[in-house]
């Protein structure tokens, strides 16, 4: 396995790079699919209270987020358990009005 890592602008990559089995393909590939599809939800969910996440930090099926405006914490398990946790899913992000995502593109 190797990790190689990269920047554009103010963000930056981390990929991961390790050989799978023919056979496990579609499953890796519906796992990361399913994954992405959790952290879209909850990154739209914290958008509903105001926050603004910075991206994820994660390590295997655990991954973590902070607001960049108030620091609101968001912690989320995405494996066939689903744990999800932190302010970003409970408080208002103080000092900015909550994202209407209906008017979002
Ligand atoms: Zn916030």
């Amino acid at each position: 396995m190797s990790v190689s890592t990269s920047r554009a602008g103010d963000r930056a990559f981390a990929m991961v790079n390790k050989p799978i089995g023919r056979e496990q393909e579609l499953e890796v590939i519906a796992r990361e699919f399913r994954r992405y599809q959790a952290l879209r939800e909850l990154r739209n969910r914290s958008a509903l209270l105001g926050h603004e996440l910075v991206g994820w930090i994660r390590h295997d099926v655990e991954s973590i987020s902070l607001c960049a405006r108030c620091g609101a914490r968001l912690y989320a398990l995405t494996d066939s358990e689903r744990i999800e946790d932190g302010e970003a899913l409970t408080d208002p992000c103080p000092g900015r009005e909550p994202v209407d995502l209906t008017r979002v593109p």
